[in-house]
């Protein structure tokens, strides 16, 4: 079993190397990642640049490239003939749950996998600040879950997002669903030495709408680890089909027998 393993932390980040060490006892590893921190980079793809390719160590590569443009590069260049049977993004530095997930460039990895045609789970660690504890116990759930994933059949088209509460046994998960996210749109203003105003996006409470089955109630509200299967195809069919009886002035719809 080869594996692939990337995240939006950078190549040199803790949680990288905790995944890639724990997998390498089930698998090849290769790691291809960022070679620096590219969180909240989403699916970004570099199509105006030129990327470079470094080698750090044996089946250890960075690139100056997104998350995206990693699993890209290795997939298609650095492991061609040599296929990944998976791909692992991670362990991430803090949580991508609910609405967040849409930013996340550890989840974006495990989508363009899974556009390759890869099987392919993201982990996250629910942390804030620097510390990294429960790292061992995410290594020690990412182990035994893709060693478990090894024996399954995942869907094409489906990826798995995977959150680690703090406090985690490296063991307890629930199969979720993705829930919503409550905290404020907080923007803050303050003045740079010249006069100018520069500005702060995105707020850093942890709220979250108490959905139950939720991603973020399992991890905040019931201690154990998240595991949320996701679409890649984000079509709409209960939608697609309420709007067959929509009717717009000026408007012709054409409909499928
Ligand atoms: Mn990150």
């Amino acid at each position: 079993m080869r594996i692939l393993v990337t995240n939006d932390d950078g190549v040199r980040s803790p949680g990288i190397r905790a995944l890639a060490e724990a997998l390498s006892t089930i698998a090849e590893v290769w790691i291809v990642a960022p070679d620096r921190e590219r969180s909240a980079a989403s699916h970004s793809i570099s199509l105006h640049r030129p990327l470079r390719i470094s080698k750090v160590d044996e089946r250890v590569f960075s690139t100056d490239g997104t998350p995206s443009d990693c699993v890209y590069l290795a997939v298609n260049h650095l492991l061609q003939g040599n296929r990944p049977d998976f791909l692992a993004s991670g362990i991430n530095h803090g949580p991508n749950l609910a609405d967040d997930i849409t930013y996340s460039g550890t989840v974006a990895a495990a989508l363009e996998g899974t556009m390759l045609g890869i099987p392919s789970v993201a982990f996250s660690l629910c942390l804030r600040g620097r510390s990294t504890e429960g790292m061992a116990a995410s290594a020690q759930f990412a182990r035994s879950f893709m060693a478990g994933l090894a024996q399954r059949h995942l869907a094409p088209g489906i990826l798995l997002n995977v959150n680690v509460p703090v406090g985690s046994d490296g063991a307890s998960y629930r199969v979720t669903r993705q829930g919503k996210r409550a905290y404020g749109n907080e923007v803050i203003e303050r003045t740079d030495p010249r006069g100018r105003r520069y500005y702060w996006v995105g707020g850093d409470e942890l709220a979250h709408e108490n959905i139950p089955g939720s991603d973020a109630n399992a991890v905040y509200d019931e201690g154990v680890i998240s595991v949320t299967p996701l679409h890649l195809n984000m079509t709409s069919d209960a939608t697609r089909e309420e709007m067959a009886s929509w009717q717009f002035p000026g408007t012709a719809r054409r409909d499928h027998e």
